[in-house]
């Protein structure tokens, strides 16, 4: 097994699904990873790829190229026993539909006790139902644990599953839009209660969600666009001029080890980018400009842009200010 220190890492991942003859690459090139302790939150569009993702990570689907390490273990080499095993004992899952994380005929405190009885962990019934009601009582719905499913709403039906999933303790808990089907309101009480378990628990958590508001929830949001993690979202504590706390939010495109990146849209069709760009190395920026305009003066010249952003504006050409192909001198015009 290669070396895999983060909780959650995939790298360069790829799935490529056929059917009926027609390929579909749900992802394609993925670069992900998630320290251990971290609760993240990834989002995107549908279609994006992130359940196809979630299904690789908690060991229900292999991905068709690239790397995948949940844990410490090889998703790409796992025997087949070991991935039950895996899927028993390091992972956690809860999904969107209510209905599929749960047993109906089952009450709350049932369904979070039946894991146990088939986890690592050798448990008597005694201690299986008191580690359960203390699952309850962490996720706030310990006074419904003898209803079952039907009679719980889809707020408590989301905090059982939680408990569930998480009940033979596994590293990792990996969510597919767990607040899906749930109202604004519910989604964020369900939202905190993630939050507080991963951290109460000492697990690492990833959720899937198309809910934008999730980010106020998380330290961490990776939004993914066409199967590819593109931009980053980062959330952290500062101070306003009267000492207040606030949070502020910081986004940030993802760059991967070979250095690809992916524009936004609105970037893209604005200067109407398409098929190459020129590139020119500054001393605290990359420009990118449209590969077909000629910039008077300097000819082909590519390290020539017509703007700069603002804040650079002053900066005088510096004689090491090199070009993308190193052996370039700021034009006279930029001085
Ligand atoms: P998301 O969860 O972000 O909405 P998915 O991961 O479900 O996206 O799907 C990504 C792409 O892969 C979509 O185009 C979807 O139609 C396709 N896809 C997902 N699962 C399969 C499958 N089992 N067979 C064929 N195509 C699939
Ligand atoms: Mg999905």
């Amino acid at each position: 097994m290669t070396v895999m220190d983060a909780e959650i890492r995939c790298e360069d991942l790829v799935r490529i699904f056929t059917a009926e003859g027609v390929e579909v690459q749900a992802l394609q090139g993925l670069n992900l990873t998630v320290e251990a302790g971290d609760l993240v939150a990834l989002v995107g569009a549908s279609g994006s790829g992130k359940s196809t993702l979630l299904t690789i990570l908690s060991g229900l689907d292999r991905p068709t190229a690239g790397a995948a390490s949940v844990a410490g273990h090889d998703l790409v080499t796992m025997t087949p026993g070991e991935r039950q095993v895996f899927r028993r004992d390091t992972v956690g899952f809860v999904w969107q539909q209510t209905a599929r994380n749960l047993l109906p005929y089952l009450t709350a405190v049932e369904n979070v006790t039946l894991p146990m009885v088939l986890g690592r962990r050798r448990s008597d019934r005694a201690a299986r139902r008191a580690r359960a009601a203390e699952l309850l009582d962490v996720l706030g719905v310990a006074d419904v644990a003898d209803r079952r499913p039907a009679e719980l709403s889809g707020g408590e039906q989301q905090r059982v599953a939680i408990a569930t999933a998480v009940a033979n303790g596994p590293r990792v808990l990996l969510a597919d839009e767990p607040t899906g089907e749930l109202d604004e309101a519910t989604s964020a009480d369900v939202l905190d209660a993630i939050r507080h378990v991963t951290t109460e628990l000492g697990m690492t958590t990833l959720i899937v969600t198309h809910d934008p508001a999730v980010a106020t929830h998380v330290r961490r949001t990776v939004r993914i666009r066409d199967g590819r993690t593109a931009t980053e979202t980062l959330r952290r504590t500062a101070l306003d001029e009267h000492g207040h706390e606030l949070h502020v939010h910081e986004e940030f495109a993802v760059i991967d080890r070979v250095g690809r990146l992916q524009l936004p849209r609105e970037f893209v069709d604005a200067l109407d980018l398409r098929d190459r760009v020129r590139l020119g190395l500054e001393t605290d920026h990359v420009r990118v400009s449209s590969g077909t305009q000629v910039d008077a003066g300097t000819g082909a010249d590519p390290g020539a842009a017509p703007e700069r952003p603002p804040g650079a504006a002053a900066e005088p050409s510096t004689p090491d200010g090199l070009g993308p192909t190193g052996d370039h001198r700021e034009p006279e015009e930029d001085a």
